[in-house]
Order: C-alpha cells, then sequence, then structure tokens
C-alpha cells in the first residue's frame, strides 16, 4: 500500500480512534498499527514510526520524526508535549547511535 494510500486510510482510523497518538509519518494511530522502538537504554525506548513506515524512511527522515517526538512538535492535528532537554537529548543521542549502527 503506498504512503499516500495510507495516509487517507489513517485520516479515516482517527476519526474512530482520537484519543490515540499516531505514528509521525502516516498518521496510522497505534491502536491499529505496532510501533518500531528506539532503545534509549536497556529499560526505556521511544517511537515514532510505525513498522511499516520505518523500513522507507532514510537516516534524516527518521531524525526529523524524532526530534518532532521528542520537542512536541508532531503533525498539526497532534502535537506532543515536549521532553525535559536532558531526556530529548539522551533519546536523539540513542537514535544516532542506532543510525550509525544501521549504516556499518
Ligand atoms: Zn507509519
Amino acid at each position: 500500500m503506498s504512503i499516500r494510500t495510507r495516509r487517507i486510510r489513517a485520516w479515516f482510523l482517527r476519526l474512530i480512534a482520537p484519543g490515540y497518538s499516531c505514528c509521525l509519518h502516516c498518521g496510522t494511530p497505534w491502536k491499529f498499527v505496532d510501533h518500531r522502538p528506539v532503545q534509549i537504554n536497556p529499560g526505556r525506548a521511544f517511537f515514532f514510526a510505525c513498522v511499516d513506515c520505518w523500513p522507507l524512511l532514510d537516516p534524516a527522515e527518521k531524525y526529523m520524526y524524532a526530534q518532532q517526538a521528542v520537542y512536541g512538535i508532531g503533525w498539526g492535528w497532534r502535537r506532543g508535549q515536549s521532553w525535559p532537554l536532558d531526556r530529548a537529548k539522551q533519546a536523539l543521542d540513542a537514535l544516532r547511535g542506532e543510525l550509525r549502527n544501521e549504516a556499518s
């Protein structure tokens, strides 16, 4: 299914699951799709993309969505809360580490 089609489908899914936050790429509420976690440390992870979108995103896009997630600037219809700066930095560092490993 193309990203365009998934975004249209996601628009309808958000209507029937208004309380859920969503994948920042396709907009599908987490009720309907699994998230792809990024491990911050052994006890904590964060996520911004679903398992379907993750492989489609290049590193720059992943970093952009991660920034949106931790700074609370997601899509207009679903703004999050900004994290404390030290936690935001930890999360972005974790993603950078993972992206470095993917590239090598
Ligand atoms: Zn997605």
